[in-house]
């Protein structure tokens, strides 16, 4: 028998893999290049998708300040489609944690979003 003892398997297609080096994962370079692709689609959407929160974070927070407005109910918030599980920084200041979304700051509480603020070099950055 030709075969491999331990009946190794394609990771893609299922197929037994008969004969190469046992640490052989595919049966084919097609059937390789099949799965890495995925793979790596996988890792480009979960992306992809992080990066569309953050973008929609952003134009939230943008369009209280511009109405004005540096805190809001964070129902309220969530309602307009905020996900407060993504930021692109965070950090701690006097034992509460202050988060980024770009070049806007804002504070978070167990109700509120509040002490938004964009950092300067930006046009709305004085707003008061
Ligand atoms: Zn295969």
């Amino acid at each position: 028998m030709l075969y491999d003892e331990k009946g190794h398997k394609c990771l893609e297609c299922g197929d037994e893999i008969g004969y190469g080096r046992p640490d052989r994962k595919f049966c084919s370079l097609s059937c390789k290049n099949r799965y890495n692709n995925r793979k790596n689609q996988g890792s480009r959407q979960a992306k992809l998708k992080i990066m569309n929160a953050l973008d929609r974070n952003h134009e939230i927070l943008d369009s209280l300040l511009r109405m004005g407005l540096t805190e809001m109910n964070l129902a309220d918030v969530k309602h307009l489609g905020f996900n407060v599980d993504y930021m692109t920084s965070c950090y701690r200041t006097r034992g509460h944690t202050e988060y980024c979304c770009f070049d806007i700051r804002y504070h978070v509480t167990p109700t509120r979003i509040t002490s938004i603020f964009k950092m300067k070099g930006s046009i709305n950055a004085e707003t008061k």
